[in-house]
Parts: C-alpha cells; structure tokens; sequence
C-alpha cells in the first residue's frame, strides 16, 4: 500500500504527475458523490449515461498517462472532458445547474491551474474561457428551468458544500504536495550546488598544482638560458638559447591560457597590475614569431612608434598573451606573403595611453557571413571549409584573447577579405609609469642611414622607422644609387642585406668608404663576419635603437647579438642576499643570476635552515620560494619576522612562486610579502625587484 502511494504521489515524481495523481483522485471521489446525490435528487437516466461515459474515458487517460509518461496531454484531454462533454452533457441531460453539475466545471480549472503547463495551460484557460461563456448563454436561454433553488435544504449540501470541500481538498492537496516536493527539490539543488563547489574548488587546485608543476621545470630551463645568454657564446648558439627560451615562454602562455579558460564561468579576468617594461614584452612577442615564421615563406615587418612611454603600469602577462594570440593566428593562418605588426598610441592621456595594435596578414581570410560571431568560445571558420584547408586549433584564442582586453577596458575588432588577408587591430588602456619612450629619438640626430633592400614592404616601413625616430635616411636600389648617396658625405650607416652586399655592390669600394655597414640579418642566417655590425630582422625601433646606443656606449661597433650582453654587469654592491628553494636547479640559477648582480649569496634549501642562517647572519634581501615542502614560505617568513633581531622585521621580502593563478599574488602579498616574482625568473623583473627594494647605498 505505502509503495502504491509512493509510486502515485511520492516526492521522486515530477510536481505535475503528483498534482495529475491527486486531481484524477478527486475527481472518481466527484463522480461517486454524483452519482450518490444524483439517485437522492432523481435524476433523468441521460445523466447516468453522461457519467458513465466520462469515468470509462478518464480511466482510459489515466491509464494512456501512466503507459506513455505524456501527463501533459492525458491531463489536456481531461480538462476538455470535464469542461465541454461532462459538464455540458450533465446539464443537457437534466436541464439544471444543480446535482453538482458545476464541480466538474471547477475540477477542470483546478487540473488547468495545478497540472498544466505551457501551451496546453494557454488552451485549457481559453477553453474555460468559452465553455463559462456557453453556459452562461445556455442558462439565460433556459431561465425557466434554472427556476429551483440552489440554496435550499439539501441542495445546498450536495451542490453547494461538497463541491466546495472537493475543490479545496484538492487544492489543499496539491498546494502541500507541490512545497513538500520544493522543499526535497530545494535540499537536492543544495546538495548539488554543495557538490559542484567542491568540484570546482578540487579543480582549482588541480590547476594550481599543474601550474606550479610546469613552471617550476620551465623556471630552470628559462633560467639557465638566461646565463647562457649572458656568457661569451657564439651568434648561433645565441639564436638557439633564444629559441628554447622563446618556446618556453610559449609553453607558459599557453598555460596561461588553460588557467583563463578554466574560469569559464567568470570571464572577467582580475588584472594582476605591476609596473614593466614595453620593450621586453615587444622583444619577447617579436622573437617569439620570427621564431615560428623561420623556415616559411613569410615575412614579418613591425612598426613600433617610438615615442610610446617604455614604463608602463599594467598586467603585462596578459597583455603579452593578447598579442601572441592574435601574432599567432596570423601566423597559423597565413602561408605565404608577409604579417605586419604595427603599435602606436590612439590616444595620450595626463597619466595613461591608448596603446594601439594593428596585425594585418595576407592569409586565407575570413569569410563575411563568419565574421559576427569570431570571438564566441569554440568557433573555427575553417570547420566549414575544405578538408585540406584545416588547421589544428581550438577555437578559443580569440574568445580569450577578447575577455582578456575588455577586461583591461579595452576593445578587439577584425576586419577581413576572404582569400586575401585579415586585420585584426586592439586598443588596451596602460597606465604610465615613467614617460622615457622606447627609443630615445632626441640621440640619434646626428646619424643618417642609407638603406638597400630588394623587399619594398621592408623599405617602406624602415624608411617610417627612421623618420620617426628622426634619423636622416634615403633609399637607394642599386649601386650607382648608393655611391651617390654615400658621396652625399651626410649618411653615417648603410643598412644592406647579405644578398645586396654580397650581390649588386662594389664591395671592395665600399669597405673602404667612411661609412658602417650594418649588415640586415634574418634570425635563422648562417654566421658570417660580413659587414661592421649586425642586426637582427625584423627591424623596429626597438632593435635599431639598442643597435645605436650600444655603438655610442663601446667604441667601435657591437653587433646586435652582443648588444644583450650589456645586461650583464654589476648593479649592487656590498650587499647579501638569501634565496630559500626546496629545489636545488633553481637554487643554483637563482644564485646565479643574484651573484652577477654582485651580491653576495646564501643559500638554504629549507624554512628552518633558512632560518638557521638568519641568526648568525644578516641579510639586505630574501627570496623565498612559496611552495617548499615541510616549512612552506608563508611559515618561513612569519618565523623569520618573529626573530629578536632588528633587520628581520623590516628587510624585504620578496616570495618566488610558479603559481600564476589569479589572486595569488594578493594572498601572498597579504601573507606579508614586500612583493612577488613570478618563476621562471625574469632578469628584468629581478633586476628591477632588486633597485626597488635594496636600499641607495648599495646600488651601485
Ligand atoms: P583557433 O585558431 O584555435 O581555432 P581562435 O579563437 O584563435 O581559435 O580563432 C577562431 C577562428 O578565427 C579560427 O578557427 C580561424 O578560422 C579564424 N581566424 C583567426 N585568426 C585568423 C586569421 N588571422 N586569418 C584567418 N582566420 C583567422
């Protein structure tokens, strides 16, 4: 009996079969009372028939109800019953609106209200609607017959108070069955909801330790290549230091990017703002795809306008990935002809630019009717395209690429031919940190360049280059040109290709006119020793400035490559540094890197070792890395600020942690930390980490 119930009316139903259950209940209870009060009244026999009629074709719906599962329509079916063959039936089978005629009426509109939903709810009301109307106009007809009191005797019982205890038992029933079922529906949602946090916080940690578990290998490799590169290495080899160093940055971009899309729920990415260098991040972003592009048909050109501030004050990991997303796009999509990268400023506020990027390409385009919808999550063009023509990808770069620009309140837009190239061009509001620009245009005055190239998109943009930066320069095609224009006496430099050197000139006249030759290299060309100096393509301000302000520092010329060795040198002195790191690889570079800089390095490989040293020594700066095992680096610094000693509550400390997880910088700093350096150590980020915190009389 207790399984019947359950199975008819039990919580595990949906609200609409407990409320069909309950109806269909009251509804046998009316037609038994009809029945009853029927015999009492005397009762035409039309009336039984009606009845019986309507009790077999209701059992018949409960029955195709409880077989099919389509409540919906069983319930519709009833409701059409009750209100246009039962309750018009009865009342033509008697002629009066006594006998209880009128429950199946309201039984209709209780099953409408409890039971049904949607488009079959809109019918029933408007069926009720009319068969209300009909009755009315059939009653006004018949006025006559409608002449016996309703409210007399035992009519007021039968037609009057048992309808109106049906109706409400039903409704009563329905209305405690339907919070009995919100409440058991509620506890599930609860537990779901309960469920799903833990999912989502287990997932956040799974990504958390991922994150650490790749950055911490990827720090070491990072970090040795930074040594190498500062080491007496030959051209090649520094080119493959890069290459490695590059793809490492890759592969922690693309991480990066997993960390961004496993919060697909909140695409308002939280901007870990920190003061950082635009050159860096161009360099990095410009090496990163010459890399790609070595070996393929296609050239990249970059034009970087020279005046935009070098400091800026922003989420540069970010901004990064904005630009290495849409560079790669181009790249992935592009197979021959040329990617051009153009960074300029929309706009210069007191205090901020509008920092603006153009990427234009002459890949394979995008199609018109594609175009609305490129910056949803998943979206592929190319899915709906030639087989041959499809290119790996995920389909989320620029849905990243987009939360990520708008969450610096900035805006992403492409325009686009199908078969003939794209532009894809974002503006990103960046605070100023120091106004110096990029390339300091007022030194470079006195010098004047002749350039030779057979490329005219390279002329093109070189010869904007130069302009901007105000250095004098003319164009010139072949060797008669270039006599004419050295004879000229006002050009300091000449920037040639190996093919036009090696080719077109009069190599010997050359060598010996009063003139430097810098030789255009691209990144993957054989080592030679043609020319005076080298540097690298793509050529930007960027590169050309660095050529000439080292030419100016060491007499003589330095080529492109040794130009980043001028990193290297000492900055403090006198000073000690403590570097705490359970994992002895990136001890060792950390000690490195901190030992070029001059100082003079400790080292511990745990909290209580650490800890250990600071008693008998002291120390002008501590890193300390977040993730140890045993004493972590939260622990290790409260203990080391609990220590007697003056210094260890006051000396900086600046915490190392391969977690790029958002708001992990803010924990850490709220743990205590002056600050935090993000693995695989960045020479610039620690070198300005270490002018910001050490103290004048130690910098050198
Ligand atoms: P993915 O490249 O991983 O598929 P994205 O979100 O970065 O995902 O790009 C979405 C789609 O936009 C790509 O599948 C491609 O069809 C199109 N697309 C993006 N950049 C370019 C481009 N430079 N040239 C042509 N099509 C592009």
């Amino acid at each position: 009996m207790q399984a019947s119930l359950r199975k008819w009316f039990g919580s595990d139903n949906p609200i609409d079969v407990i409320n069909f259950n309950i109806g269909m209940v009251f509804i046998y209870i009316s037609c038994l009372t009809a029945f009853a009060s029927s015999i009492y009244l005397h009762m035409n026999r039309e009336f039984y028939y009606v009845l019986g009629i309507g009790i077999v074709l209701i059992s018949f719906f409960i029955g195709y109800a409880g077989q099919s599962g389509r409540y919906q329509v069983a319930c519709f079916a009833v409701v059409i019953l009750l209100d246009f063959i039962i309750f018009p039936g009865a009342y033509a089978s008697d002629g009066r609106f006594m006998s209880f005629i009128l429950i199946y009426y309201f039984l209709g509109f209780l099953l409408t209200v409890f039971v049904q939903d949607g488009i079959y709810r809109r019918i029933s009301y408007a069926i009720f609607l009319l068969s209300w109307i009909l009755s009315v106009t059939l009653a006004y007809f018949h006025a006559v017959k409608t002449g016996v009191s309703l409210f007399s005797g035992m009519n007021i019982l039968i037609d009057v108070i048992i309808p109106m205890i049906i109706c409400g038992s039903f409704s009563l029933c329905s209305i405690l069955a339907s919070l009995r079922y919100y409440k058991v529906e509620s506890a599930k949602a609860e537990k779901s909801r309960r469920a799903a946090d833990e999912t989502e916080k287990s997932k956040d940690m799974f990504l958390m330790n991922m994150s650490h578990e790749i950055r911490t290998p990827m720090n070491a490799i990072m970090s040795a290549g930074e040594i190498l590169l500062s080491k007496d290495i030959s051209f090649d080899t520094r080119q493959n230091v890069h290459h490695i160093t590059n793809a490492c940055r890759a592969l922690i971009s693309t991480l990066d990017d997993l960390l961004v899309f496993s919060k697909t729920d909140d695409r308002n990415i939280v901007m870990q703002e920190s003061e950082y260098d635009l050159t860096n991040l161009l360099d990095d972003v410009i090496n990163m795809i010459s890399v790609r592009l070595m070996g393929s048909d296609v050239r990249l050109y970059v034009y970087i306008d020279p005046y935009i501030p070098r400091r800026l004050y922003g989420d540069m990991v970010r901004v990064r990935q904005v630009f290495i997303n849409i560079l790669n796009n181009a790249v992935k999509y592009t197979k021959k002809g040329h990617i051009i990268l153009r960074v300029v400023m929309s706009d210069v506020m007191k205090d901020s630019i509008m920092m603006h990027a153009d990427v234009i390409d002459t890949g394979i385009g995008i199609k018109k009717e594609m175009l609305p919808n490129l910056f949803d999550d998943f979206q592929r063009v190319e899915d709906n395209m030639n087989e041959s023509l499809k290119i790996e990808g995920s389909g989320l770069g620029l849905s990243i690429t987009k939360s990520i620009v708008e969450s610096c309140g900035g805006s992403i837009s492409v325009e686009s031919e199908y078969n003939k190239g794209s532009v894809f061009s974002f503006d990103i509001p960046q605070k100023i940190s120091d106004a110096g620009p990029v390339a300091r245009v007022e030194t470079f005055k006195e010098l004047g360049v002749i350039v030779c190239d057979d490329d005219a998109q390279m002329k093109e943009i070189l010869m904007d280059t130069l302009k901007a930066m105000k250095i004098r320069c003319t164009i010139v095609s072949n060797s008669g040109e270039m006599s004419r224009a050295i004879g000229e006496g006002v050009y300091t430099h000449l920037f040639i290709t190996p093919e036009c050197l090696e080719g077109s000139c009069d190599l010997p006249a050359l060598m010996g006119a009063n003139i430097t030759i810098v030789v255009m290299r691209n990144v993957d060309d054989p080592e030679d020793d043609l020319g005076d100096g080298k540097i690298v393509k793509p050529l930007s301000c960027l590169n050309i400035a660095r050529y000439f302000e080292n030419e100016t520092n060491e007499t003589g010329t330095v080529s492109e490559p040794e130009a980043e060795k001028s990193g290297e040198g000492l900055i403090v002195k006198g000073a000690r540094a403590l570097v705490v790191e359970d994992n002895m690889t990136n001890l060792m570079v950390a000690e490195r890197l901190l030992t070029r800089m001059g100082f003079e390095v400790s080292t511990a490989n745990s909290g209580n070792s650490a800890l250990s040293l600071t008693k008998v020594m002291r120390f002008d700066i501590v890193f300390i890395d977040y993730m140890m095992t045993g004493m972590n680096g939260v622990d290790t610094l409260r203990q080391l600020r609990k220590l007697p000693f003056e210094w260890t509550g006051t000396v900086p400390c600046i915490v190392l942690t391969a977690d790029a997880h958002e708001g992990a910088k803010q924990m850490l700093i709220n743990a205590g930390f002056d600050d935090y350096l993000a693995k695989p150590i960045d020479m610039e980020e620690l070198d300005y980490m270490v002018r910001r915190y050490l103290t004048e009389d130690k910098l050198i």
